[in-house]
């Protein structure tokens, strides 16, 4: 007899697939996972490609865990967004779909579809709240993967209500640490403040490039802490509406690029490229449903950013990683 929604959903002894282990997100939630009792599944790309129907759904029938977290995607900054968008668009739609109609076809009893703080409106009220959600325009730069994780969201809350299904939608915030991907065509601003200013650094130059005016705001939550409030949720929430992690700190660009020279020990200077695009102008998520169920973050951003410097510095090749997750 399966769990009705609401009910709590322990982990421990269950199979959980972690689909996208090797992205930032997956490998954190595989180091939570293993505190858990849980029996963690992952599968390599050359076993199962998740934008391929077919290979999807033999994979799920095969393996038949209990409890899926969706956190495979083709994922990428500002920059790769808004010049790959096909790749955006296609790759995380398919992937979602696949995974999700995988995962009611052979049963699995609870998904965590992981949405975006890019899926809400560009110009939404800030910190933004779950309720937000398709009230107006998107951002332009991320629109293709936000229409992706939009319709992710949907598919979960269509799944609920013609099957019965209790697949779930958590929507982080900016998320940062060990295991970003540090390529700087690909990256998020944190991952390529560390590389420009380390590189600076190392050769010996007394000037770094941020894009954009420095001026937006942007949360930003540890991968861990992220990861630690997607089993705390796959646990406990059940319902319709997605819930937002967050409680990170916010900060304008500016001040994160200072932090980042900080935590190098670099002096040098900012110059602020206004060609490159600002993006969403402010962008925190309401944690509120969360904080209010009793979980909190563990790890502030300047804590974060002494780990993910630490990291980088000594991970070697492993460091530039993948845009994909998949
Ligand atoms: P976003 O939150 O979806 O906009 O994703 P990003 O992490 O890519 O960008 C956040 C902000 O940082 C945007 O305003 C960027 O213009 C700014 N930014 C400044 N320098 C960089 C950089 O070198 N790489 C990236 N990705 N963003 C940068």
């Amino acid at each position: 007899m399966s769990e009705l929604p609401g009910q709590p959903f322990p982990l421990n002894g269950r199979k959980v697939y972690v689909a996208g282990h090797r992205g930032m997100v997956g490998s954190a939630l595989l180091r939570r996972l293993g505190t858990t009792g849980a029996q963690v599944l992952t599968a390599e790309r050359r076993e199962v490609d998740l934008r391929r129907q077919d290979q999807t759904e033999r994979w799920l029938e095969a393996h038949r865990p209990e409890a899926v977290f969706a956190a495979a995607a083709t994922v990428g900054g500002i920059l790769a967004n808004d010049t790959r968008p096909a790749e955006f668009l296609y790759d995380n739609l398919a992937i979602i779909a696949n995974l999700i109609q995988a995962c009611h076809r052979s049963g699995v009893r609870k998904v965590m579809v992981l949405g975006s703080s890019c899926m809400y409106p560009r110009l939404a009220a800030q910190p933004i709240a779950e309720d937000s959600v398709l009230t107006g325009p998107l951002e332009p730069t991320n629109q293709w993967y936000a229409v992706a994780k939009l319709a992710g969201l949907k598919l979960a809350q269509a799944y609920r209500r013609q099957y019965g299904c209790d697949f779930i939608t958590a929507v982080p915030t900016n998320l940062f640490g060990v295991g970003d991907n540090f390529d700087p065509a690909a990256s998020h601003v944190i991952p390529a403040m560390i590389r420009k200013v380390t590189d600076a650094q190392a050769g010996g130059r007394d000037t770094v490039e941020v894009w954009g005016t420095g001026s937006p705001e942007r949360e930003f939550l540890y991968v861990d802490d992220a990861a630690d409030a997607m089993v705390f949720l796959m646990e406990r929430y059940s319902g319709e509406e997605p819930i937002n992690i967050a409680g990170g700190q916010t900060v304008t660009i500016r001040r994160l690029a200072e932090l980042v020279a900080a935590e190098c020990g670099w002096r040098g200077r900012f110059v602020y490229d206004a060609d490159k695009p600002d993006g969403m102008p402010r962008k925190a998520l309401e944690a509120s449903r969360l904080l209010g169920m009793g979980w909190r973050p563990e790890i502030g951003l300047q804590e974060g950013l002494r780990r993910t410097c630490a990291w980088f510095l000594q991970a070697g090749d492993a460091r530039l990683g993948t845009a994909a997750a998949i």
